[in-house]
């Protein structure tokens, strides 16, 4: 199929600078395994799991399956004063996997709806109990949350803002990114370290300058995924966790990218031994196969929201989609974890992860303009130097030198990640980081 066929001109590609795309088009039109197949025959290694999402690999059978009976069998029907045995199905193999008391699930169709959903819960929640004044979020500096309007406004980066200007949350505040490039440029299956408390900061200006008791949750991503694979220092999260309890303020998990298995576990949650009180997820609870996001909600949440004196066909949580819980996206949803759980999938991540990040430090330390990598859980992430006056340019570069020799990899400004199906063998490794290496030394 020649690329002008799907040149219709009207597809306007998200996140993707379109004037260049339609020099030199990317279109995939296949997709088995590990691989992609693009317009013109090639075939391409997918080293990000199509945007994080395809943990067991592309084309899985029991999947496809799993879908076409669903859509001979109930291929719709509302989801509202109604629902139907798969979201049901669904939700409880996600509360089974989830830690703690997290047991509630909400569904939507994607991480930014999901993102926007737990920000809703935790102002109705806080409403629901007599503090309405907790209407205050914390975020964290390059934090991606979607791009809802509270995708952007919790989200730390500016970008994502800047060609809006208006309507954002009004009462956000943001922590300092976590990343000390100085002590901690090169980390390998462990939690860096800091000389100092980075979090001396939410306790010692953001809470003071709003009140603590005005502040509603604090959200991030347990691993920062689309900033460049930034990891928690060590004792991050379970502190955060204190200081949230301390001063009654919730604690939300985006766990969109982090969520079924790419940490090796079922949540980073999990990985990191910290129970939020809720988590937002998406991409791999379908395999990237449907769209599918959800929060799962702590059940004190859910109790304090089902206690009302109002009458009995008033609804509780006023939000909800009309494909919250679509059958055919739980389906695949099913299908999926079923088939993470048949094939020890999340574990295999966690040891594939350890033979991408040694091929990761063993290759690519010491390149031109190589200034960190960092691997934990099945993704690892190289960093490099500026081009001085063009940020972000020398990644792009080579991302797309990668795709033009055969490996799909993701660039997030000066930094490379490569994150990939979970059923990725060393072959496979040694490709993507060969072809990695190769493009690196070649735009020195
Ligand atoms: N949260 C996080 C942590 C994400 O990584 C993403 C997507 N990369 C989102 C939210 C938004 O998800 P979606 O693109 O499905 O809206």
């Amino acid at each position: 199929m020649a690329y002008n066929d799907f040149d219709t001109g009207n597809h306007w590609l998200p996140f993707t600078p379109n004037r260049h795309f339609r020099k030199e088009p990317r279109v995939f039109v296949r997709a088995d395994g590990m691989h992609l197949t693009t317009h013109d025959g090639r075939q391409v290694i997918d080293g990000i799991s199509s945007l994080w999402c395809v943990g067991a690999g592309h084309n899985r059978r029991e999947i496809n399956e799993a879908i076409k009976t669903q859509l001979d069998t109930l291929d719709y029907a509302t989801t509202f004063q109604a629902s139907n045995d798969r979201a049901f199905e669904a939700a409880g193999m996600i509360a089974a996997l989830a830690p703690g008391d997290l047991n509630k699930v909400l569904f939507c169709n994607s991480g930014s709806e999901a993102v926007d959903t737990a920000l809703k819960v935790a102002l109705a929640y806080h409403r629901a109990r007599g503090e309405g004044h907790r209407n205050v979020f914390i975020g964290r500096e390059r934090g991606y949350h979607g791009v809802g309007f509270g995708g952007i406004s919790v989200g730390g980066i500016p970008a994502n803002r800047k060609a809006f200007g208006v309507a954002m949350l009004p009462r956000v505040d943001h922590m300092r990114f976590i990343h000390d490039p100085v002590d901690n440029a090169y980390i390998h299956g462990k939690d860096p370290v800091w000389k100092e408390d980075p979090l001396l900061e939410l306790e010692q200006r953001i809470l003071p300058l709003h009140d603590p008791s005005n502040v509603a949750a604090v959200i991030v991503e347990p691993v920062a995924g689309s900033a460049g694979w930034y990891l928690p220092p060590q004792g991050y999260l379970k502190r955060l966790r204190e200081i949230c309890d301390k001063h009654g303020i919730l604690l939300i998990f985006d766990e969109v990218i982090t969520g079924f298995g790419r940490m090796g576990t079922p949540f980073a949650a999990d990985f990191y031994g910290v129970v939020p009180d809720m988590m937002t997820f998406a991409k791999c609870v379908t395999n990237g196969v449907q769209p599918l996001g959800g929060v799962v909600c702590r059940d004190k949440l859910y109790d304090q929201m089902m206690k009302t004196d109002a009458p009995e066909h008033v609804v509780e949580f006023f939000h909800g989609y009309t494909y919250s819980g679509h059958p055919v996206a739980c389906a695949a949803a099913v299908a999926t974890l079923q088939l993470y759980q048949q094939h020890n999938l999340f574990q295999r991540a966690g040891e594939m992860g350890k033979v991408l990040g040694d091929a990761f430090h063993s290759t690519l330390k010491g390149l031109p303009n190589v200034i960190g990598i960092r691997s934990l859980g099945c993704a690892s992430a190289v960093e490099l130097a500026p081009i001085a006056g063009t940020p972000g340019k020398r990644a792009y570069d080579i991302f797309l030198d990668c795709f033009k020799r055969g490996a799909w990899v993701r660039p997030a400004g000066d930094v490379l990640v490569i994150a990939p199906p979970y059923i990725v063998e060393k072959s496979h490794i040694e490709q993507l980081v060969g072809t990695l290496a190769e493009s690196i030394r070649r735009h020195a």
